[in-house]
């Protein structure tokens, strides 16, 4: 039993998805300084709701205290950078956006989206309530508001003649404790022939590919298009056009507008909520086998890493993204058994793994160790991640990932 109502029907919540047990705040790194200190460990327990079926996380800590600081920057991924150009090269034609039209964007992190936008001539905001990271983002000349976003922000924003053509949330309605509340914002900054644009991992890939590491406490909320179809009912919106996307093991861009200007939706609505039917999403019982295959998936990790262990082969981590610090903490693998980990991002270089105290090191020192095995976490940019470190099959190294099921080659 949770001890907090629905975020999107209100009713109590009791129904378990799955429960990882105990983790610390996935992007909290360990800076060396604090590895002698107390870190703090929060249940990580997926719950559906039986209403509604909206899979969330029970309320454990205010956003205030996980997003002040956040060690998340975006801008450190090739393909994840290609996959935000192509999106602003997309989007100025499908919706003819101007020199006079609007395009604020919701958790806008450094400015990685919006950057792109700036070619095409079109005025940009970024909404983003880190602190140290809107700096950045305004130090690269993207003008960007410190705030979380709702309908108290979209309310002042518009107060200050701010009218938006394009809203783009991207990978941020996980993270919101309040959906009506944030929903309610849409409607009320988006001009009446504006569009919304929102990006979420799909509930359909994680179930049906078993992708139980991309929960972690700051995803408050797993959506399917059913779930966010009544979201947007509710506020008076709706889901004109959806996409399918590569990003985050596989992702939705869906597409709301103003229920009163909206156009009849594409076939691709009803395709994706078809599929959703059919793989059982809309029955709650569907949600309770979920649970027995991530055990599946523990027991083979730690196979791999004992048996690596036992043969003295040395087994090195790359990447350190948040989903690796909920697989290695559920799984109960250390430094022991995975000596480092490396990052391109020179904000994690230098600092510890959450819970797990892995170091996280330069690339360059994953190729000077030599490792037999490489683990990839972020599995999600695995051809990428291969591709950068071929130069470990000079010496007969492996690339291991572990989902959806461990595979060594
Ligand atoms: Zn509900």
């Amino acid at each position: 039993m949770t001890s907090s109502p629905c975020r999107l029907c209100g009713q109590p919540v009791s129904r378990s998805f799955v429960d990882l047990g105990l983790s610390p705040l996935a992007n909290s790194f360990v800076r060396a300084e604090d590895l002698h200190k107390k870190e703090a460990f929060y249940p990580l327990h997926v719950y559906v709701c039986d209403r509604c079926l909206l899979v969330q996380l029970d309320e454990f800590e205010s956003p205030e205290h996980i997003f002040s600081d956040y060690a998340y920057f975006s801008s450190f991924a090739d393909a994840w950078l290609k996959h935000c150009r192509e999106y602003a090269d997309r989007m100025v034609p499908r919706l003819g956006l101007t020199a006079a039209s609007q395009v604020v964007e919701i958790a806008s992190n450094d400015g990685y989206l919006l950057q792109y936008f700036k070619p095409h001539g079109v005025p940009i905001l970024g909404v983003e309530p880190a602190e140290n990271v809107a700096k950045v983002a305004i130090e690269k000349g993207v003008p960007t508001e410190v705030a979380f976003f709702g309908a108290d922000t979209a309310r002042a924003l518009r107060a200050r003649g701010v009218a938006a053509d394009l809203i783009a949330a991207n990978n941020v309605l996980a993270h919101v404790p309040r959906l009506r509340d944030f929903a309610e914002g849409f409607r009320i900054l988006l001009k009446p022939e504006g569009t919304v644009t929102i990006e979420v991992p799909h509930l359909l890939r994680l179930v049906a590919e078993n992708q139980f590491d991309t929960i972690y406490h700051e995803h408050f909320s797993y959506f399917s298009l059913l779930v966010l179809e009544q979201l947007f009912t509710d506020v008076g919106m709706r889901i004109v056009d959806v996409e399918e996307l590569w990003t985050h093991g596989g992702s939705l861009r869906v597409f709301v507008r103003h229920a009163a200007q909206a156009d009849t939706p594409t076939p691709a609505v009803a395709d994706v909520l078809g599929r959703e039917r059919q793989a059982g999403l809309d029955r709650v019982e569907t949600y309770d086998r979920f649970a027995a295959q991530v055990v599946r998936t523990k027991c083979d990790v730690l196979a791999f890493f004992v048996e690596a262990a036992r043969a003295g082969k040395r087994v090195v981590g790359y990447g350190a993204p948040a989903k690796g610090n909920t697989l290695l903490n559920y799984c109960g693998i250390g430094p022991e058994l995975m000596a480092f980990t490396v990052d391109r991002s020179p904000h994690k270089q230098g600092r510890f793994l959450p819970g797990t105290r892995i170091p996280v090191r330069s690339p360059a020192d994953l190729l000077a160790a030599r490792p037999d095995f490489v683990f990839i976490l972020p599995w999600n940019l695995r051809d990428e991640i291969v591709e950068q470190m071929t130069a470990i099959r000079a010496w007969g190294g492996r690339f291991v990932v572990p989902i959806p099921t461990l595979g060594v080659f």
